[in-house]
């Protein structure tokens, strides 16, 4: 043996030594791949219609395209008689409507019927006029901790619930689009929040028309934010809300509590193509705020 076979077959050995030496707990599945979190996945950000400055829409959205955003999230209100207005407004940019923000009046789980009423028209309208915009979906929250009277939390409800979606979730079907469940923190809805539990709910509806969605806001209540991402999955994930962690401004206004990186890596790793949109006002300068905001998701989304 010379020199160099010598040198091979130690530095063989000592590699075979370390592998026997490792627990064998170390070599599961779990074990995360080499670069597992570092996909080539594109961010694509999105803006509620009153986070950009402008006097008009267009002025707006030419502010939007300027800081290379690419999703576009009005609100649900007066929508059927918007699409024409939104969409000529869209033509030619690279911009496309993200999601829908609710705006229809009622609540899914009134005990009234009338109220109950009220929610399936307007949700409807809303649905059919997203479906015009191309839109991923129309977020919704099953009742808010203040709509009262409110059918109570329990089984019944619950399946209850599910039987509703089901219809309204293949109504958005035939209208090429979604709906999507929103759960928020506890001071908000008791009844959704988790973003686990809205994708159980969105598994039992048995309909293709029904997804959820995280909101790094309401994440509070989750105990992380990669497991709550990866709980729903590219199946259910159909979007995304962003805003400071301390007092739900533009991210990076509070400071080191604005991390969005572990939620960040699960995007990353189930290559989520959806948008996450931003959902805040700011305390500052709009005009330093914003780009700052979006410099600082656009750091974190390499980071993660
Ligand atoms: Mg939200």
């Amino acid at each position: 043996m010379d020199r160099r076979d010598f040198l091979k077959s130690t530095v063989a050995g000592t590699a075979a030594i370390a592998l026997a030496s490792t627990p064998l707990s170390l070599l599961s599945s779990c074990t995360p791949k080499a670069g597992a979190g570092k996909k080539n996945v594109t961010l694509n950000l999105s803006f509620q219609e009153g986070t950009a400055p402008g006097a008009s829409l267009a002025e707006k959205l030419d502010y939007m395209e300027n800081l290379g955003i690419t999703g576009f999230e009005p609100g649900g209100h007066n929508l059927a008689n918007r699409v024409s207005e939104i969409s000529q407004a869209l033509n030619g940019r690279n911009i496309r409507v993200s999601a829908i923000c609710a705006g229809f009046s009622g609540f899914i789980l009134a005990e009234d019927p009338a109220v109950k009423a009220e929610f399936d028209a307007t949700m409807r309208d809303i649905v059919a006029a997203a479906g015009e915009l191309h839109s991923t979906g129309v977020i919704m929250v099953p009742a808010f901790n203040g709509q009262r009277p409110c059918l109570p939390h329990t089984m019944e409800t619950r399946n209850y619930l599910c039987e509703q979606l089901h219809e309204l979730g293949e109504y958005a079907v035939k209208c090429g689009t979604t709906v999507i469940l929103e759960p928020l923190n506890r001071r908000e809805c008791f009844y959704l929040r988790l973003v686990a539990d809205a994708a159980a709910i969105c598994r039992d509806t048995q309909s293709k028309g029904v997804k959820c969605m995280g909101d790094f806001w309401h994440m509070q209540e989750e105990t992380s934010d990669y497991a709550a991402f990866m709980s729903a999955g590219r199946e259910y994930l159909q979007h995304v809300h962003v805003a400071s962690r301390g007092r739900r401004i533009m991210p990076g206004e509070d400071g080191d509590k604005d991390n969005y990186v572990d939620g960040m890596r699960a995007l990353k790793e189930m290559e989520y193509d959806k948008f996450i949109s931003f959902e805040c006002g700011t305390a500052g300068d709009r005009a330093v705020t914003l780009p700052a905001a979006v410099e600082l998701l656009r750091s974190q989304w390499e980071q993660a």
